[in-house]
């Protein structure tokens, strides 16, 4: 039997991390065992479903290499089909049309609720012969009234529900329209799954799906049933919980692998080892090993697996992302250093690309601009003659000289000179160059800005130290 796993998502939004969690493991259990995942839009909600949201979840998928061997099929381009899958239930005594009114239903509701029961339809139109005028019925399905259903869920172990739990679900709608177990069923048993993998939010879902595929006389899949990734307030994630579309963490800087490895890790493990390259992940990936609770999206944890993935790439690769992060925020690149030398420094530094290209903006500008608290601490008259030396000294050097190892001894034999600490330049050096005071070493920094650049700021940093000096 070749294993066949689906995701299905609804267009009716990004591809949020639960939705792109699902889709990983589907893919990570068919690439494991050989077999073929498949793409399914379930897109039968019109009013909600939009192209957009497609194109989301399609662009998502790629930038994470979730690959898929079948599709995309949409649902709304297989209704004929579940028309004959309806009418084959109608048929075989399996499902029938219920004329009652909303009225009626709604009445019965309420007064379930007011009993403290659970509203359940109450099978009126089982046995109902003959139409009524004037009513596009809907189509129930029979729920058998006895015995229960068990299901052997690959994650969640065993669960039985009782029928008296399920009532007669409605498979059809007036206008129509399948709704959305019936249509699962139709296309799970036509796209040969033999594993369905998804979310804990459709374990209710899955008793009556199993009525519908026995009553069709197909072969059950197998279920696995994730849990919930949830919010630090443990809470089911959400918008509320700050960026929860796959494509904002690409924005943000984050690594493809990085995102999956992180992904792998909410509600699966191996032993406690928290990193794995993708082919690991194939390797190691056992269904069972999921967790049963819930598990909480993390961001500090997030940030920390991509450092050690950005750690892992060379230089030059790197670069190229810093170039193209740097570039989709407009910043000219011929405007300073090689991405790949200040990608290489700033690597220890930084934790996704984004963070890398915010440090990285003032090797591209023409200027800085100091930041107020390092100003005042740095910026004193007393830095004034640091300033001027450091301005003489290096003013002094061949372009050949500057580099980070010469320049390093000219600064410690400055510090040497004037008797003062290394300290005492480099950090008034280092707001001068970078308007913080934070920056890589030193003597890169100065390297990476370059000698023209270099001597205008601590030129500028001059001016602004002496006007501070007028003002007291
Ligand atoms: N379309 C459903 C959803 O996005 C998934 C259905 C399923 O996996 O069976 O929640």
């Amino acid at each position: 039997m070749k294993v066949r796993t689906r995701f299905a998502p609804s267009p009716t939004g990004y591809l949020h991390i639960g939705g792109a969690r699902t889709a990983l493991f589907c893919w990570l259990f068919a690439r494991k065992h050989g077999g073929d995942f498949v793409l399914r839009v379930e897109d039968t909600d019109r009013e909600r479903s939009t192209e957009e949201s497609v194109q989301a979840i399609l662009d998502g998928m790629e930038w994470l290499g979730l690959d898929y061997d079948e599709g995309p099929f949409f649902q709304t381009q297989r209704y004929d089909r579940y028309a004959e899958i309806i009418a084959q239930l109608i048929e075989s005594g399996h499902a029938y049309r219920c004329y009652c009114s909303r009225e009626r239903i709604d009445q019965m509701r309420e007064q379930a609720v007011s009993e403290k029961r659970k509203p359940r339809y109450d099978g009126t139109c089982r046995h109902r012969t003959e139409p009524v005028e004037g009513i596009e019925p809907v189509i129930r399905f029979k729920t058998p009234l006895e015995g229960s259903v068990v299901i052997d869920d690959l994650v969640k172990g065993t669960i039985e529900i009782s029928n008296e739990e399920l009532d007669d679900l409605v498979i059809c709608r007036s206008d129509g329209n399948p709704t959305y177990n019936l249509s699962v069923v139709a296309d799970d048993i036509d796209m040969d799954i033999t594993h369905v993998v998804r979310g804990d939010d459709h374990i209710n879902n899955t008793p009556r799906q199993i009525h519908i595929f026995n009553a069709l006389g197909a072969t059950l899949p197998k279920f696995a049933h994730l849990p919930m990734i949830l919010g630090d307030d443990g809470k089911r994630m959400s918008k509320r919980h700050g960026a929860v579309s796959v494509t904002q963490y690409k924005k943000d800087g984050i690594l493809p692998h990085a995102m999956l490895n992180y992904l792998a890790r909410l509600g699966w493990s191996h032993g406690d080892q928290e990193l794995f390259s993708v082919e690991e992940l194939i390797d190691l990936f056992e269904i069972e090993d999921c967790q049963r609770s819930g598990s909480v999206f993390d961001n500090t944890k997030l940030l920390w697996v991509n450092q050690q993935h950005m750690a892992k790439l060379s230089e030059g690769e790197l670069g190229d992302q810093l170039a193209s992060e740097l570039s989709a925020r407009e910043t000219d690149i011929t405007t300073g250093p090689e991405p790949a030398l200040l990608a290489g420094v700033l690597r220890e530094r930084a934790q996704s690309f984004s963070e890398m290209a915010d440090q990285a903006a003032i090797f591209y500008t023409d200027g800085v601009e100091f930041e107020e608290k390092a100003a005042k601490k740095q910026l004193r008259p007393v830095a004034l003659p640091v300033l001027e030396a450091l301005a003489a000294r290096l003013g002094e050097l061949e372009p050949d000289q500057w580099q980070s190892t010469p320049l390093k001894e000219v600064l410690e034999a400055m510090a040497a000179d004037m008797d003062i600490g290394f300290g005492k330049i480099g950090q008034p050096l280092r707001v001068a160059l970078t308007g913080s005071g934070a920056s890589p070493d030193i003597a890169d920094t100065l390297a990476l800005i370059g000698k023209a650049k270099s001597m205008q700021r601590i030129s500028v940093a001059i001016d602004y130290v002496k006007a501070r000096a007028e003002q007291s």
